[in-house]
């Protein structure tokens, strides 16, 4: 392997160490280069170290609580305790979900050892981070008992000077002070965070929005950058030959470029179908020297092995699905009315085909019982042809897979997919995706490159929820897919669906590809985030000391900041663009007004309680009356229909309104 020990200077080998409680755990570190990039990999597993702390980087999902967190523990504080042996010090630290989390309070323990408070520590670390959630499924979202947090984390508390309580308020639900989240530890010590899909963020501000008591859901700090995948990497050699042939060879430096994607309609029609009936016709290949060697490892029959080399058939319709099985990819919903999957595939004049794999995570019941569902339908008589379930799911069977098949099925239950990745590799290809309009999939489907399952509606029973999606799937493939599919022209080419191919190469190429991705990253995200962890680093970390004693002095006075008295000019009859003048008699206490932003938050009324399209209006001090500042604002009638608004107070640094948690306050009236 590509892969080389890390050393000293010396020559001497690399180790950093992890104190632990009675312990300390030792680790190396491998240096491998993925491209340009240097990727470094930790080891537990040498003689310097007790017997079960050589196991903790032996295998991923094994092991208890406790081996997990010090899973977690090695990862991040191992992880930052190499880069400093390095002297590597990140512009950027982009955490991916919170399983590295803990590289956070290593960071906080550095910059406390060179003379900082806990809190511009805290500062400086958060103005460092950047956070990305994954999913919204539990087990991306780590959690830790308090018990066992502190047994790792109660002497850094007083290293710290801080008590376990605040500690553990890093990553803590505001109502469950039990439980520490990693992903709490993250949203609230990182500079940004993101969802991994326009509905995924919506999804993720909807979880966390606890953490911001007060906010409203639409200005929790999450946003969402959509995920891509790098195009190189996933097209087939067909097609990328046509690619460079019709495209210019530009579409593998610039796939974000839209006016390159343009020229695909120039690809004929006879040329693309050509060259996907030649992939799909190596995916079938493929499959049946996979489950040869397959059934021949699971001691099939000998009858039963020869069979694999007929299985499937390399003209017929062929849809993909290759996912890890977790539960609410639902695996095995196409299966849900057996006669009537039954009916559709083994159609003689009109063939489909289906080739599924995928793995479970080890501990996860559910999603191992549906892989023995289908291996176990897979041996059924009518389907025995038709439905072959490939095991050791990994990269080369994915290029197979969303190069050779016709459409790539994604049914998740909304909207617990945050993005999904494997649908965008299929679409490079001109494969079409038929999927819930669930991650990616929701700004993806433009109406004419693909098919959607099911609405967007979630219903109370599972099973039902199951049942109806299970029919759409049915009932377009009867009714669109496979009609589509078959319509040939006298030279057997299938002009509808190569148009539809297009459509969706077209849509789907520049924009679910990393270049965009990366794009969007470095501009949201690594640029501010590193010009703000430079602005706070400086002259000896200064503005971030000058930053955290202000925030201090705001969380102990903000208690007494209250809306003394509030009026406006309202009258009966307001017209479109009439303005109304606004204006609140605040108490502030010991805060100074340049240190607060007084807001008029206004839009529809709903039900007389909430604001929904709010647009924010900023009020301007304009006079002081004994102890209490005047503030007033405008507010321009821009709408029909019941409107009202409502008046709010955010803490304010440097001319920058502050989103911390617990810092705002509401006047109730609307
Ligand atoms: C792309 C890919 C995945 C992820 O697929 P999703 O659609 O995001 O579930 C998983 N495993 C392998 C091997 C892949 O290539």
């Amino acid at each position: 392997m590509p892969l080389e020990l890390v050393k000293n200077e010396d020559g001497s080998e690399l180790i950093i160490d992890i104190d632990v409680p009675n312990q300390k755990i030792y680790a190396r570190a491998w240096k491998i280069k993925v491209g340009r990039i240097p990727l470094y990999l930790l080891d537990t597993n040498i003689d310097k170290n007790s017997k079960d702390a050589k196991t903790i980087t032996g295998q991923l999902y094994g092991g208890d609580r406790d081996m997990r967190i010090r899973q977690e523990i090695v990862l991040g504080i191992g992880g930052a305790k190499l880069l400093k042996a390095l002297k590597i010090d990140p512009d950027v630290i982009h955490i991916n979900e919170g399983h590295s989390a803990f590289l956070l309070l290593e960071k906080i323990r550095y910059y406390m050892d060179n003379g900082l408070s806990f809190d511009a520590a805290f500062q400086i670390v958060k103005s460092n981070c950047v956070f990305t959630t994954h999913t919204p499924v539990p087990a991306g979202n780590e959690i830790f008992s308090s018990d066992l947090f502190l047994k790792y984390f109660e002497s850094l508390c007083q290293k710290f000077g801080i008590s376990n309580e605040q500690l553990l308020k890093l990553g803590e639900f505001p109502f469950n002070q039990k439980d520490f989240s990693m992903t709490i530890l993250a949203l609230k010590t990182s500079n940004k965070a993101n969802g991994v899909s326009r509905l995924h963020a919506t999804v993720a501000r909807d979880m966390w929005q606890g953490i911001w008591t007060n906010l409203p859901r639409k200005e929790v700090p999450i946003t969402h950058i959509t995920n891509g995948v790098h195009t190189n990497t996933w097209i087939s050699n067909e097609i990328s030959d046509l690619f460079d042939r019709y495209l210019g060879d530009c579409w593998r430096d610039e796939p974000a470029d839209h006016t390159i994607w343009n020229r695909v309609t120039q690809i004929p029609d006879a040329e693309i179908w050509r060259g996907h009936e030649r992939r799909r016709e190596r995916l079938v290949t493929f499959a049946r020297s996979r489950l040869r060697r397959q059934l021949e490892r699971n001691g099939a029959t000998r009858k039963i092995i020869n069979l694999a080399d007929e299985v499937l058939d390399p003209e017929a319709l062929t849809i993909g699905f290759a996912r890890r099985f977790a539960s609410y990819k639902r695996g095995n919903l196409i299966f849900k009315d057996l006669d009537r999957i039954k009916k559709i595939l083994t159609n003689k004049d009109f063939p489909v085909q289906i080739i599924m794999a995928g793995k479970a995570h080890p501990q996860d019941n559910i999603g191992k019982a549906i892989i023995q569902n289908i291996i176990s339908l897979s041996k059924d008589p009518d389907l025995q042809r038709k439905v072959v379930f490939l095991e050791e799911y990994d990269v080369n069977v994915a290029h197979y897979l969303v190069q050779g098949a016709d459409i790539w099925l994604n049914n998740p239950l909304r909207p617990e997919e945050a993005s999904g990745t494997s649908g965008m590799k299929a679409a490079v290809n001109g494969v079409l995706n038929f999927s819930v309009l669930d991650g990616w999939w929701c700004e993806g489907y433009n109406g004419s490159n693909g098919w959607t399952i099911g609405s967007i509606k979630r219903y109370p029973d599972r099973e039902y929820q199951d049942l109806v999606e299970s029919r759409d799937i049915y009932e377009i493939l009867e009714n669109e897919i496979i009609p589509l599919f078959f319509t040939r022209g006298q030279d057997s080419i299938p002009r509808g669906w190569t148009q539809k191919m297009k459509f969706s190469m077209q849509a789907l190429g520049p924009v679910f590809n990393t270049n965009r991705m990366i794009e969007e990253y470095t501009k949201k995200f690594y640029i501010p985030t590193a010009l703000e962890y430079a602005k706070y680093k400086k002259d000896n970390c200064e503005p971030a000391k000058k930053k955290s004693e202000w925030i201090k002095s705001i969380y102990s006075n903000w208690d007494a900041v209250k809306f003394i008295s509030t009026s406006d000019n309202i009258s009966n009859e307001m017209k479109i663009s009439n303005e109304i003048t606004v204006q609140a008699k605040v108490y502030l206490g010991y805060i100074s007004p340049n240190d607060v932003s007084v807001q008029i938050y206004s839009g529809y009324v709903n039900d007389g309680q909430s604001v929904s399209e709010p647009s924010i209006g900023i009020m301007n001090l304009v006079s002081k009356d004994n102890d209490n500042y005047v503030f007033e604002g405008k507010l321009l009638i821009d709408n029909v229909g019941k409107c009202g608004y409502t008046l709010r107070v955010l803490p304010q640094y440097e001319g920058e309104v502050q989103i911390v948690p617990c810092l705002i306050k509401w006047i109730q009236r609307i």
